[in-house]
């Protein structure tokens, strides 16, 4: 079975990579696919634009796809940046721009209320079936950037499970607990019900 995730993003790749390898099946990503450029990602919602990548990848390469759209929903900031968190700071900003202006954004909130929650809306599509599932991870925005792993919001996003941030823990530990874990493990099952026949017997042994 070969699927096709519907990403760029390279650290996004690598996490879904780690969590669908007990599978057994080939994963590739859109740098087998040159011609599908970047994806306008123009929906109102994480879910609108997860099925926007998967509807779009799935026309163009006629293999299953898995795409994943993720937002941070931070309490003080009434849920904001949510669906636009990857254009934070402005578009074509990076992500230390996000961070710094999060950072900012957050300076005058009190401890007891930096909580924040990642959420992934996570996507599988084919010829017959379009499986949505979510995962999500609930945490607090941290005063400074700390950690090198990890990638986007990760230095600032810390954890109680590790009292670190997401950027200060390997990628192994951040996918045990993340919101695309989460999202993965959620699909996994979904796709238990599905098509056990796209499961392998390694997986099901462990489930
Ligand atoms: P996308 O629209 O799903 O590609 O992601 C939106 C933005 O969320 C990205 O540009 C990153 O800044 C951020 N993001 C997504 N996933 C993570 C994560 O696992 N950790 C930290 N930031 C993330």
């Amino acid at each position: 079975m070969k699927v096709v995730i519907a990403t760029h993003n390279a650290d996004k790749l690598e996490e879904i990579r780690e969590g669908i390898n007990n599978l057994g099946w080939e994963v590739v990503s859109l740098e087998e696919f040159p011609k599908i450029g970047e994806i306008e990602e123009n929906g109102k919602t994480l879910e609108e634009n997860a099925l926007i990548k998967a509807r779009e990848v799935f026309e163009k390469t006629g293999f299953p796809t898995i795409s994943d759209d993720t937002g941070l929903e931070v309490d003080a900031l009434d849920g904001a940046p949510g669906v636009y968190t990857a254009r934070y700071a402005g578009e074509n900003c990076s992500y230390d721009d996000n961070v710094n202006k999060l950072i900012k954004d957050m300076d005058k909130v009190p401890a007891a209320n930096r909580g924040a929650e990642f959420k992934t809306v996570m996507v599988f599509k084919d010829k017959n079936k379009e499986l949505i599932v979510e995962g999500v991870v609930k945490g607090k925005i941290a005063r400074e950037a700390r950690g090198e792993d990890g990638f986007g919001y990760d230095p600032i996003f810390y954890v109680e499970e590790y009292d670190k941030t997401f950027a200060e823990i390997t990628m192994t530990e951040k996918n045990k607990i993340s919101h695309r874990g989460n999202a993965i493990r959620n699909m996994i099952d979904t796709l238990k019900d599905n098509y056990p026949q796209y499961i392998n017997q390694k997986d099901k042994e462990m489930a």
